[in-house]
């Protein structure tokens, strides 16, 4: 798919999945303004692709921060003088139990993964829909939305409304925007590798047993999901929730 001449947002695109769908846009011949909350991450992401520093516009921000999300929309019609496309991508999790985590955990949740995609469609929705093509926004959603192991309420009930919202902004923003979800299953991010510690907290390891196509997801595999989706091959889809997980949702569990 060609992307030249479109403008993309991604957040929480220096690391992990957003760091594939960053490298896949900017491989298509976008644009891309990468934002982060972590300027670290951000600044190595930045020197990693100085090759391609005309096509990229790194700006430090915190999606649930309001005034943050306009600052970020108006840096990037300024430099690019339009916009495409927004995957918010970016998103947290709480560790703990439901009696020992802090309430405030729960807020943080709810303001990064929920507040923080519904302010920047608050926000983009003007420039997303000026143009012949319906502008594109994808919320990466989870499949915890869908199915839970123990102790992930925040997480799974910000991913839920997650879903909620694409559908309910695919209605408000129809023609001019699609809106569209993908719930991804594991997919293979330094976070995911940490699975002594989900041990320590008594979880189940992750395996490949659990995946139907014999391996856990790669990030390659939700941004190759994102090129096709906000191309206008797919321009009859929104409101829809895309499931990427290997066919793990849709395994059952039996004693052998
Ligand atoms: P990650 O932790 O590897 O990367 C997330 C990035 O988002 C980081 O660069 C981080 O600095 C940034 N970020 C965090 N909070 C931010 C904020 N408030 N504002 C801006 N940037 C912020 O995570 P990941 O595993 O790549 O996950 C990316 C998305 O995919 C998340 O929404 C996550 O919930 C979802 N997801 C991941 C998996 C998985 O197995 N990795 C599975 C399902 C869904």
């Amino acid at each position: 798919m060609e992307y030249q001449n479109h403008v993309v947002i991604v957040t929480g695109g220096a690391q992990g999945i957003g760091r594939a769908i960053t490298e896949a846009y900017l491989d298509a011949g976008a644009f891309v303004t990468v934002v982060d909350a972590d300027p670290e991450a951000l600044d190595e992401w930045t020197e990693s692709h100085a090759a391609q520093s005309d096509h990229v516009l790194p700006i430090v921000a915190d999606v649930s921060d309001e005034a943050a999300v306009i600052r970020l929309t108006e840096a990037t019609l300024q430099h690019w003088g339009r916009l495409h496309i927004v995957i918010n991508n970016a998103g947290i999790t709480a560790p703990g139990t439901l009696g020992s985590r802090p309430t405030a955990e729960w807020d943080r949740v709810i303001a990064v993964n929920l507040r923080g995609p519904y302010l920047l469609a608050k926000y983009t929705y003007d420039a997303l829909g000026r143009h012949d093509q319906p502008g594109v926004i994808i919320n990466i959603a989870s499949t915890r939305a869908l199915m839970s192991e123990p102790h992930t309420e925040p997480y799974s009930a910000s991913k839920g409304g997650l879903l909620a919202l694409t559908h309910s902004l695919a209605v408000s923003l129809g023609p001019r925007v699609r809106v569209n979800a993908i719930s991804p299953g594991w997919i293979d991010v330094s976070a995911w590798k940490k699975s002594a510690a989900r041990q320590a907290e008594g979880l189940r390891p992750i395996d490949h047993q659990q995946h139907p196509v014999g391996r856990v997801g790669r990030p390659e595999d939700i941004a190759q999901a994102c090129l096709w989706l906000t191309s206008p091959q797919a321009g009859f889809i929104t409101g829809t929730n895309l499931v990427i997980d290997g066919g793990m949702t849709v395994k059952m569990i039996y004693a052998e």
